[in-house]
């Protein structure tokens, strides 16, 4: 059960982030919410705790590895744990390659990849100490097909992937941690408003999407199996997507 689990979400001040938050402070989760925008963060917290539920938030970056570290520390000197990361943060400027938007690329892996490792090295050693924990990072359909526009974003998004199924090689047997690869098709949240190339943001515009509330129901499967059972990986697509 999610139910007094600590809990991190990075990306939590919109989208899936904060749709996951949501539905694990009302199943009895304690948050430790985590993105840049500190008015989302704060607002959130507070519709957490109005609804009865448990919420901290630290403004953080997930490119700043030393921001993620104090992270973990919040959630443990807070609740007293780290028993799930949710390493939800990422940004999808997709556009085709000859365009060459290198500072775009550099984004993509600094927050889709280095983010994710640099959040899995940060509750590690908590979860390692503990012998317990519970890792679950977002990938993509993205990570499992590659479409013109797509070549950089799913690059990282294979590579969430791959990390993760590395994680769940190294650390579950030994350490008892858990490592969940989330894999989304069109989910309707602002992931679309970052991308520059207006040619491609009106083809994305166009698709149908599901509401994040679907990838929280997701997560929240994820995090309440008991501690023996490992769901190694969902994919969740609009029904309408092929
Ligand atoms: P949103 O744009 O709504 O949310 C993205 C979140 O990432 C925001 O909370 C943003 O917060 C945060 N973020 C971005 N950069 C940073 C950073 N440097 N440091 C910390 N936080 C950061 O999009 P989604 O909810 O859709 O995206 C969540 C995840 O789901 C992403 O990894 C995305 O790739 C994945 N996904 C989404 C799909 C979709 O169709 N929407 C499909 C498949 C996967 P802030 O700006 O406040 O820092």
């Amino acid at each position: 059960m999610a139910e007094n689990k600590v809990v991190i979400i990075t990306g939590a001040s919109s989208g899936i982030g904060e749709a996951t938050a949501k539905l694990l402070a009302k199943n009895g989760a304690k948050l430790v919410l985590a993105a840049r925008r500190e008015d989302r963060l704060k607002a959130l917290k507070e519709e957490i705790e109005q609804l009865g539920g448990q919420a901290v938030y630290q403004v953080t970056d997930v490119t700043k590895t030393e921001q993620l570290e104090q992270l973990a520390k919040l959630a443990q000197e807070t609740y007293g744990s780290v028993d799930v990361l949710v390493n939800n943060a990422g940004l999808m400027p997709l556009s085709q390659l000859h365009k060459n938007k290198q500072d775009e690329w550099d984004t993509m892996v600094d927050v889709n990849i280095k983010g994710v490792l640099y959040g899995i090295g940060a509750v590690l050693p908590y979860m390692r100490k503990q012998k317990s924990g519970h890792i679950i990072n977002i990938s993509s359909v993205a990570g499992h097909e590659v479409m013109p526009s797509s070549a950089v974003y799913s690059g990282t998004k294979f590579a969430v992937r791959a990390i993760t199924e590395g994680l769940r090689k190294e650390e579950s047997v030994d350490n008892n941690i858990r490592a969940t690869i989330i894999s989304p098709g069109a989910v309707d949240t602002e992931l679309k408003d970052h991308i520059t190339d207006e040619d491609i943001k009106q083809g994305i515009g166009n698709m149908q999407a599901i509401d994040a509330d679907a990838i929280a129901r997701a997560i929240n499967y994820a995090v309440s199996e008991p501690d023996d059972v490992s769901i190694n990986e969902i994919l969740i697509r609009p029904t309408s997507q092929k």
